[in-house]
């Protein structure tokens, strides 16, 4: 009988095991079984450009949770775990050893995977990808044999692995992006240039509006080649070019996608078209009333808040997911918490407030007279707070006030 099988999660990362951990919270009692392909339970991957590869954060603080959680709250952990198929008729998940897993209630929560550059010279050894544990591992012991390091990609990874690199190894840093400044897509010119500036007081180098061509080298990389034909001497590669969902579960079981943000289609509760599957994290597009559209978004907030209301939504109770997207970085020393959304150069004007030399301040994006988008850097008394009552105000904002430190950002509004 489909009604007594188990609540299923398919992906053991954070959104998978805050839903399993939600399960049980809200007083489930039946099964709950997370299939998770990695061999390690569920854990954080933040730390894993941070903390976890400076050395400051042990490997055991990385984890969602105590290694005997899982038993303890009886929910059944099957780590190393592939699921190949998804059988909807049937209530089935196919796993990849063959066996199958009934359930009366699915969660997706399979996040996504680093994108690859097809390019000659992307096997060697030495090239990095960073989304799991076991990359970090191999990427410390690169980083501790010194030398020279060639990033490409300045997005958030990409800069966070070159701090480390450069601040805790000592190694010879450059980042090479396609872009005219880091960040480009996600924050703009003016804020990309602000983090810029900060790697290069830091030493690190930078080779903008440049792409990649291929990776040098016999076994192991030696270098870069860039589209001018030069090449740039590397003992390590730190690749961090984006993330792409893992939907083919989904996809192959007759989901919808969304062609845009490119993943699987799901409605306020998180639920897709389907009754019994759901889907959160990185994985998941879920309506914005706020932004009159889907959104994708592939940050932590967004899988420790989703796991649970999707858990909640299964449930049957009347939940809607409206958080803002949130997002926070740390390198060297500036720590950042960002809110909101805005499309690649969606925005007309950033409003700047505080010290940005002395990297304490706010920064907002503004389209027409409404903050669709904010961020401080440093400022932990208030955090981003005062951002998201702005945005979800919806309210027209008075620009000048909103740069002048010495009007509460509250007292911006207009109505
Ligand atoms: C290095 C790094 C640093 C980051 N830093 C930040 C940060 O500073 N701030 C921030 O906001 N966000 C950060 N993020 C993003 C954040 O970690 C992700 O948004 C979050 O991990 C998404 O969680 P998730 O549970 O949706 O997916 P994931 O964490 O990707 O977990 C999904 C799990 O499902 C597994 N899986 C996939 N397919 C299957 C299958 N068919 N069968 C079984 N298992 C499957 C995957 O292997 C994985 O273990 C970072 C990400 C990385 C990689």
């Amino acid at each position: 009988m489909v009604s007594d099988n188990p609540y299923v999660i398919v992906g053991g990362g954070l959104a998978g095991a805050k839903a399993a951990e939600t399960l049980r919270e809200e007083g489930f009692e039946g099964r709950v079984v997370l299939i998770c392909d990695e061999r390690d339970r569920p854990y954080e991957r933040p730390p894993l450009s941070k903390g976890y590869l400076l050395g400051d954060e042990e490997r055991s603080s990385v984890y969602v949770h105590e290694e005997n959680w899982y038993a303890e709250k009886s929910v059944e952990l099957l780590t190393g775990s592939r699921a190949t198929g998804l059988d909807r008729g049937a209530h089935e998940v196919e796993l990849e050893d063959g066996r199958r897993v009934g359930y009366a209630k699915l969660l997706l929560t399979t996040g996504s995977s680093p994108r690859r550059l097809r390019i000659e010279g992307n096997q060697l050894d030495g090239v990095n990808y960073v989304r799991r544990l076991g990359h970090t591992d191999q990427l410390r012991e690169s980083l501790a044999a010194g030398g020279r390091v060639v990033v490409v990609g300045a997005g958030w990874i990409g800069l966070e692995t070159a701090a480390a690199a450069r601040s805790k190894y000592g190694c010879e840093v450059t980042v090479v992006e396609p872009q005219p400044t880091p960040l480009h897509a996600v924050l703009g010119a003016e804020l990309g240039n602000v983090f810029a500036d900060l790697h290069r007081k830091h030493g690190v180098g930078f080779r903008l509006g440049t792409g990649v061509t291929e990776f040098t080298g016999d076994a192991k990389v030696s270098g870069v080649r860039t589209d001018d034909g030069s090449v740039l001497p590397a003992d390590v590669v730190i690749v961090g070019v984006g993330a792409r969902p893992n939907t083919e579960l989904a996809a192959e079981a007759g989901l919808a996608v969304d062609g845009e943000t490119g993943g699987v289609v799901v409605d306020a509760r998180l639920r897709t078209e389907d009754p019994d599957v759901y889907a959160a994290g990185d994985v998941a597009s879920f309506p914005s009333e706020r932004y009159g559209r889907l959104l994708r978004v592939e940050h932590w907030a967004n899988a420790l808040n989703g796991g649970p209301l999707a858990a909640r939504a299964m449930l049957g109770q009347d939940v809607a997911y409206t958080d803002l997207p949130y997002f926070f970085t740390d390198q060297y020393d500036l720590g950042m918490e960002y809110t909101g959304w805005f499309a690649p150069g969606g925005y007309d004007r950033v409003i700047m407030r505080g010290d940005v030399e002395g990297l304490a301040f706010y920064s907002f994006w503004v389209t027409g007279d409404r903050v669709v988008a904010g961020m401080h850097v440093n400022l932990w008394d208030d955090g981003v707070g005062p951002v998201q009552e702005l945005i979800n105000s919806e309210q027209p904002v008075d620009t000048a006030k909103l740069a002048d430190t010495s009007v509460p950002i509250a007292d911006s509004l207009k109505g």
